[in-house]
């Protein structure tokens, strides 16, 4: 009977996933019908091309959320500003440049090389990136993102800042959550991933916030 009951739990989690996931998809799906639907009236493709693109991209990122929740992991050694910010950072620079943040990266070099799976770090780095992103008010000036890369005898330790409106006591008491989400559109999985994929790494993951200051997060991958 407790396993009945587990089953159902497990199959009332898989449908609230793919609902989710049917939500998230069905956005951008709609913007791209809307966007080239417009560019036949006005005979005009170039206005929208940026923006089909993006949607394309978001539809992507969401694709490779939802692969990686259950893809095994395949870990290497290797050197962390070398291995995964050549192939991180110019994305992450690019997404602040499109949206008007500003970019702040201080990484230092690891003191020794560590396992890691440099996909799945790329997901995590990229999850916080977009929650900052969606967190921003449109109007707010000096918009921040702060990456650094600090080294220690044991440990590699990455803080992502973010000057944004951070996070209500109520919102991080819940925070890490399945399916927690304050966002319309939202699914409530970016940071549960990133904490598994940091756990799969033993590493710790903590979440700061201050409401109206913003938000930072502390990561450490320890060299084992
Ligand atoms: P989702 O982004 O789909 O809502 P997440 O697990 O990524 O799911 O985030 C859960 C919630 O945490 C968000 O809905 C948001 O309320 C809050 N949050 C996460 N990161 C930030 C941030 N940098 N600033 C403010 N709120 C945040
Ligand atoms: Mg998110």
């Amino acid at each position: 009977f407790e396993k009945l009951i587990q089953y159902k739990q497990q199959m009332e989690s898989v449908s609230q996933l793919a609902a989710g996931f049917a939500h998230e998809l069905r956005n951008p799906l709609s913007v791209i019908r809307g966007f080239i639907q417009l560019s036949t009236l006005t005979n005009s493709m170039d206005k929208y091309y940026r923006t089909i693109l993006s949607e394309i991209d978001r539809m992507n990122t969401i694709l490779d959320d939802f692969l990686s929740l259950s893809r095994k992991s395949t870990k290497k050694k290797g050197s962390i500003p070398q291995t995964i910010f050549k192939s991180i950072m110019p994305l992450i620079h690019s997404e602040c440049l499109l949206r008007n943040i500003l970019l702040k990266c201080d990484i230092e070099p690891s003191a020794r090389e560590i396992n890691l799976d440099e996909s799945m770090i790329k997901q995590v780095l990229l999850n916080i990136l977009r929650n900052s992103v969606e967190a921003f008010e449109e109007e707010q000036e000096n918009k921040t993102f702060i990456v650094q890369g600090k080294t220690s005898e044991n440990a590699y330790t990455l803080i992502i800042t973010d000057n944004g409106p951070g996070m209500e006591q109520t919102v991080l008491d819940q925070l890490g959550k399945p399916f927690f989400t304050t966002k319309a559109n939202g699914t409530g999985i970016g940071l549960p991933m990133c904490k598994k994929i940091i756990k799969d790494h033993h590493g710790t993951f903590i979440i700061n916030s201050n409401l109206g200051e913003g938000t930072e997060i502390i990561i450490k991958l320890p060299f084992i």
